[in-house]
């Protein structure tokens, strides 16, 4: 088995790290240390990898927070969308590719959530390291309508380019389940169930009167 993956609880508001490695060539990435970059740089090291990065989903302080002792732990680069607010050392664009031995991370550009946010597609283990775009049941908060409606269209792209068959990875435990599929979501999810944006608005608007009435936490 030459895939090495996990998800790690992070603390914080029920934060999700991980870890993704190729045991073949022990090369190995963080994403999202947050609150425990220790706990993650210990379960790379002791399957023998070496961290070479790690990668913030985008850069609020909840995913970033572990960013420097892990950098410390590892002497890893730090990378993140080019207009993440603390400089990376390595910038990542839409459609960067970045190498974890045989494995290739693909960094698609999804704003909404805010406007560095990166979401990871490795597509010979379908894998997609969400973030804070897309939860199991649920999306990421936005400031304004404006904002919203660019984070509509950053999940309009995941349905249309990612195959129903990849797993779903949060940057929360805020779903009925850990992770998902994109097909899971693309039936399931309410907000990827609106036909349209103004359908999309309005269910942000009602989210809580919703909820109570579904019953969900
Ligand atoms: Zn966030």
């Amino acid at each position: 088995m030459r895939l090495i993956f996990e998800q790690i609880r992070t603390g914080g508001d029920r934060n999700f790290g991980y870890l993704v490695g190729d045991r073949e060539s022990g090369q190995a990435v963080l994403v999202d240390p947050s609150y425990s970059p220790a706990v993650l740089v210990e379960r790379a090291t002791s399957q023998g990898l070496t961290v070479s990065h790690i990668i913030n989903t985008h850069g609020h302080a909840d995913h970033t927070e572990g960013n420097a002792t892990a950098v410390g732990l590892t002497g890893a680069a730090v990378a993140a969308h080019v207009d993440a607010p603390d400089r990376p050392d390595v910038t990542l664009a839409d459609g960067d590719e970045l190498a974890v031995g045989a494995l290739r991370l693909r960094c698609l550009h999804t704003p909404g959530h805010c406007v560095d946010h990166l979401v990871l597609y490795e597509p010979s283990y379908h894998l997609l390291v969400t973030g804070d775009l897309l939860f199991v049941g649920k999306v990421g908060g936005t400031q304004t309508d404006s904002d919203a409606r660019t984070e509509w269209v950053s999940l309009q792209r995941l349905l249309d380019t990612i195959p129903d068959e990849t797993t779903v990875w949060p940057g929360h435990d805020y779903g009925a389940r850990p992770s998902s599929t994109v097909g899971l979501e693309r039936h399931t999810n309410p907000f990827l169930e609106c036909g349209d944006v103004d359908a999309f608005l309005q269910l942000r608007g009602d989210w809580s009167s919703y909820k109570l009435r579904m019953g969900l936490k």
